[in-house]
């Protein structure tokens, strides 16, 4: 088939082009000297809009017209789905839309810079205003026919994800979480972990911990960076980045272990389905699943440091590691103002925050003037703390300065399926816990293989979780996990 053919070859070029511009972007948060960023700006900017003409271009929505009318096999009619959205998208926001977002991420990230250095919202709010109504703007483009105009936004992160299916869902879980935090609040802490390990080691630490989990370093590659990431560029190159502080070793092995979840992920999508569209993860949320079951689940237990502990002793050897020490700082507990640093339970609740307010902005009841009081009163109300600054406050995050509303969600969808994908793994692989604390995580890699990498997207998030967990509840799951793990840490059970 001739249309066939053409898109797919279309397909493949616009790969090459997304590569080539995340290769720039990985560049420039890496090694890129400073005095490159306007140049760097300028290539980048360009790549995009090659990659939007090729993309939006009149035979592109001929192809698939034509391949809509004919008989289709299961990958191309899952292909010819996935394209149809997204080409819809692309040609319903008028280019007039599309210029007015760019130039107003760009302003709004250096007015976001300049105002959290500064401590002053005000120098942020008139940017963030518009940037709020461009946003407003563009979901009532895109979101014909939704039920919420937040569905049209979520769509770019987490397609098949609705406002009906995660305000419920939200609501239970910052409830159940509250009722945790109630009864943890007031117990002793475990101390942190806080001793000194010379950065050398850590990266060597780092390099083995990927090794044995399963990521394929002829594949990728791990760098430094400041504020950690991960990139897929392509078949065969996944770039993953991480830091380290030498008084903190849990938090650099954390993101480590975190990146790798993402990067074996972007490894185990299906090289043969290149060309189709379908060789790429099905959304956000699934991606975090896999850094939160690895990062969390796996890299906060107790075989786990059991593991971990010779391993570490083998790089420092007049040292030695208490297993359950670090288990136990690695699983604190306590209501905090920064979502970056917060533990496993109370981060959601920073999400649920952001959550309720971009609704709040969607529905046109938030301006960017009421947004430091609507934020103060929904952390008092749902984290139980209020921020003695912008800074520590409302404008502690990149997201919004750079136009990014609907992504948050996904970093709590990751935590909920990361939950039911464990309690999966421990009924379907028999010693699971042997396998952690004997550094054979292999077949639990290879489950996740299965049940998820390799499907890429020819499914949407949502069915591909539902796939694996069944019904599962994964509120309950979460909350089970919390209970059992830091409830016993800090003796306290369900009432
Ligand atoms: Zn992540």
């Amino acid at each position: 088939m001739n249309a066939w053919q053409n898109l797919t070859e279309r397909v493949r070029e616009l790969d090459s082009l997304a590569g080539a511009a995340a290769i720039l972007e990985w560049d420039q948060q890496t090694y890129m000297p400073a005095k490159a960023a306007e140049s760097r700006g300028e290539q980048t900017a360009l790549l995009q809009k090659i990659y939007h003409e090729r993309f939006a271009a009149p035979e592109f929505g001929a192809w698939l017209g034509e391949l809509e009318g004919g008989e289709l096999d299961a990958t191309q009619k899952a292909a010819v789905r996935l394209h149809r959205r997204r080409y819809d998208r692309a040609v319903k926001l008028p280019s007039a839309l599309v210029s007015a977002l760019s130039v107003a991420r760009t302003e709004g990230f250096h007015a976001w810079v300049s105002a959290k250095e500064a401590d002053d919202y005000s120098l942020f709010a008139p940017k963030l205003q518009r940037l709020l109504d461009l946003t407003r703007e563009q979901a009532a483009a895109l979101g014909e026919g939704a039920a919420h105009p937040y569905d049209a936004l979520l769509e770019d992160y987490d397609p098949g994800s609705t406002v009906a299916d995660l305000r419920p869902m939200f609501d239970r879980l910052g409830v159940e979480i509250g009722t945790f935090l109630t009864a943890v609040d007031g117990r002793a802490h475990p101390p942190p972990f806080t001793e000194r390990l010379d950065e050398d080691g850590q990266k060597r630490l780092s390099a083995r911990v990927l090794r044995d989990l399963g990521f394929d370093m002829e594949g990728g590659r791990l760098d430094k960076a400041a504020h950690p990431f991960s990139t897929g560029l392509g078949v065969g190159d996944v770039r993953l980045t991480t830091r380290y502080f030498e008084d903190n070793v849990l938090s650099g092995l954390g993101s480590t272990i975190h990146e790798c979840g993402h990067g074996m992920y972007e490894q185990g999508l299906p090289a043969a389905l290149a060309g189709t569209g379908l060789n790429q993860a099905a959304g956000m949320g699934l991606h975090e699943s896999q850094s939160r079951f690895w990062e969390n689940f796996v890299g906060r237990s107790l075989p786990y440091f059991r593991y971990l502990a010779p391993r570490m002793g083998a790089i420092w050897p007049d040292r030695s590691f208490s297993p359950e020490k670090m288990y136990a700082a690695a699983n604190r507990v306590q209501r905090s103002l920064i979502r970056v640093e917060a533990d496993e339970a109370t981060y959601n609740l920073h999400i649920i925050v952001r959550f309720g307010l971009e609704l709040a902005i969607l529905e046109g009841q938030l301006q960017a003037a009421d947004l430091p009081g609507a934020w103060d009163e929904a952390y008092g109300r749902i984290v139980g703390i209020t921020a003695p600054s912008a800074r520590t406050g409302v404008l502690q995050d990149v997201h919004w300065s750079s136009g990014l509303f609907g992504y948050f969600p996904s970093y709590t969808i990751g935590n909920l399926y990361a939950a039911s994908f464990s309690q999966k793994m421990l009924v379907d692989i028999p010693g699971f816990w042997s396998l952690v604390e004997s550094g054979d995580f292999a077949p639990i890699l290879a489950w996740l293989r299965r049940h998820v990498h390799q499907k890429g997207s020819t499914a949407t998030a949502v069915d591909i979780f539902r796939e694996v967990a069944g019904d599962r509840d994964p509120v309950a799951d979460l909350m089970d996990h919390l209970w059992s793990r830091h409830g016993a840490l800090y003796g306290v059970s369900r009432s």
